[in-house]
């Protein structure tokens, strides 16, 4: 799996690339470039380097991760939008939400293929598998490629932190206990790609993040 990772708009927000190197087949992972400077970096990755992006996965739909969701979706019409039923509250919302925040954005576009816990999604000759997170939203869901030992955690799991619980859905409690038995399970030496902030390995965040000793 070739990864590339932008860094988008006023959250500091992951948006990652994903790509197939043997069929060139891509998704984007988490559309969150806002600024057109930031949409036209995403759409020149893609076409510079002749690759072909097939789907849009949400780890979650607060607003810091679809900002671009329209804009791709209108660039690669008709593509399949993965994400958990439970984050539709949030595409419902995402207009009055914006508004809140003194922010206009266009609708993102909604969830075309529900996803839970154990669903597969193919990019290519690459199986990715769904791991159902909740605690920071009720919908989260990490992304899991075995073959590379390769997870992208949106906003569950950051290095040395753990997602915000404090939102419409959130539960600390949950997040905690979904991640000690889904995330830690994982072989230590998976690399954690998070929604926000640097790399890092399931080993180290075992070892040394705060949330997670007990
Ligand atoms: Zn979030
Ligand atoms: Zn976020």
């Amino acid at each position: 799996m070739l990864i590339h990772t932008f860094q988008f708009n006023h959250f500091y927000q992951n948006t990652y690339i994903i790509t197939d190197p043997e069929t060139q087949q891509s998704a984007v992972i988490d559309p969150g470039c806002f600024f057109d400077s930031e949409k036209q970096k995403l759409e020149s990755y893609i076409s510079d380097n002749n690759y072909t992006l097939n789907s849009i996965l949400y780890t979650h739909c607060h607003l810091d991760h679809v900002f671009g969701a329209a804009f791709v979706y209108k660039t690669y019409p008709n593509i399949p939008i993965y994400g958990h039923k439970e984050e539709k509250a949030f595409i419902d919302n995402a207009i009055a939400q914006s508004i809140r925040y003194g922010i206009s954005m266009e609708q993102p576009p909604g969830i075309t293929n529900y996803v839970t816990e154990g669903s597969t999604i193919q990019i290519g000759n690459m199986t990715l598998y769904a791991i159902h997170v909740p605690g920071h939203s009720k919908g989260s869901l990490c992304y899991y490629y075995p073959t590379d030992n390769v997870l992208f955690s949106g906003d569950a799991l950051f290095a040395g932190s753990i997602g915000r619980s404090d939102l419409p859905g959130g539960n600390h409690e949950t997040l905690i206990e979904n991640i000690s038995t889904k995330l830690l399970a994982l072989p230590g030496e998976t690399i954690v790609y998070p929604g926000h902030g640097e790399p890092t390995t399931i080993q180290a965040e075992k070892e040394s993040n705060p949330f997670l000793q007990n």
